[in-house]
């Protein structure tokens, strides 16, 4: 079990005389009964100290003041107890200092339910109510929300994704804050911004989510102005969300994730069920618009499956025997002739059966 390696990698560390809990959202999500992938770790060892223990299993870390460990095949972060100095532009700290403080390590972080420590006996350790907040399903920032989000707006995002993702509400402190400090979501980079909210458009409560970017305006903060046409449709798929938000031109994607955006949104404005269209965008760019337009994806599926073709490999004939049926060399016409046949063997008006478009050819070409 997760939690048992955990305490284990704890004890190896506390046997080295430091201190070290595991805290945030393994914590937070081991008491709501949910299950973590990585998990975060705290102590006063420096990273070069946490080295000298692990030797054999640090990964090259992106952050330079925190360890990633792979131990008992368990992503753990390790972060030593730090103050966090400069805040530029209300993005993450330039400058921090170490400090051998658990207290002081707890205050500089977002939400109390984020705070909860736990020890290497599995005893939780909570100094600043994140368990009664936890327990009352309330996101509150840990200190003055204003103040809070100003130093990093990043974590307005962050509560609106806790919120979303574990069906909590925000507290009025953190409501308070989001409306005085929202401008600064402007900001942060695309990518982190993006990061943020892929998390909340994966949760099954994405619509929750939705309301309250919605709620706070912030979908002109982030500029996505199409937001709202997301809960009218009725695509849970992320890169559906994204075709309707359809700011490829800000937010960063991958090549794959361009061309997809660009035909969902190429295929919304065509009929899903037209056997050409089906066969040239494919079932999932065809489903996804389909789904975006609030269509049967059940009939879309259905026509699908029954097109005679589903590429140029299914015609049942090769270039050689058109050649050799044409009596002609290799040339550009071949690609025209399958582009008919495709089309006519798509619309129902050639079967695809060899005898049968040889006799086309011959009486075509
Ligand atoms: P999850 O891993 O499920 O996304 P998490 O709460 O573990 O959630 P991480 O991003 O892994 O979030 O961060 C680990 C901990 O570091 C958080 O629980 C929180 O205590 C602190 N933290 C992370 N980002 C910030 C931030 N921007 N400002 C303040 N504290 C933060
Ligand atoms: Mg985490």
């Amino acid at each position: 079990m997760m939690l048992e390696e955990a305490l284990k990698l704890l004890k190896k560390i506390t046997e080295h005389s430091y201190d070290a809990y595991i805290v945030g959202g393994f914590v937070r999500d081991y008491i709501l009964g949910i299950e973590s992938n990585d998990i975060d770790i705290n102590t006063n060892a420096t990273p070069k100290q946490i080295r000298e223990i692990f030797t054999d299993s640090c990964l090259p870390s992106e952050d330079y003041g925190s360890v990633t460990v792979m131990y008992k095949r368990i992503r753990f972060e390790i972060t030593t107890f730090r103050k966090e100095l400069t805040y530029v532009n209300n993005r993450k700290p330039v400058e921090i200092e170490y400090i051998n403080n658990l207290y002081e390590d707890l205050i500089r972080r977002d939400f109390t339910i984020n705070t909860l420590c736990m020890n290497k006996d599995g005893k939780i350790i909570d100094m600043l109510d994140g368990r009664k907040d936890l327990d009352a399903r309330i996101v509150n920032t840990v200190g003055d929300a204003t103040a809070k989000f100003s130093e990093d707006a990043l974590r307005i995002l962050r509560a609106v994704r806790f919120a979303t993702i574990l069906d909590f509400k925000l507290s009025d402190e953190v409501r308070k804050g989001i409306k005085n400090t929202k401008e600064l979501l402007h900001n942060l980079s695309y990518f982190r911004k993006k990061e943020e909210l892929d998390k909340i458009f994966t949760s099954p409560n994405y619509k929750n989510g939705i309301k309250l970017l919605l709620e706070f305006g912030l979908d002109k903060e982030l500029e996505i102005p199409n937001l709202k046409k997301v809960l009218d449709s009725n695509t849970s798929s992320l890169i559906g969300i994204w075709s309707i938000l359809n700011v490829t031109d800000k937010y960063p994607f991958n090549k794959n994730e361009l061309e997809l955006i660009e035909d969902i949104n190429l295929a919304m404005t065509l009929d899903n069920l037209d056997p050409m269209n089906l066969y040239r965008y494919g079932l999932y760019v065809n489903s996804v618009a389909g789904e975006i337009k609030n269509e049967d994806i059940k009939v879309i599926t259905e026509k699908y499956a029954k097109l005679a073709i589903k590429g140029k490999r299914d015609i049942d004939i090769d270039s050689q025997t058109i050649m050799k049926e044409l009596n002609k060399a290799p040339g550009k016409y071949l690609k025209e002739i399958y582009e008919d046949l495709e089309e006519k063997i798509i619309k129902g008006e050639l079967v695809n059966n060899k005898e049968e478009i040889c006799k086309y050819i011959k009486e075509r070409y």
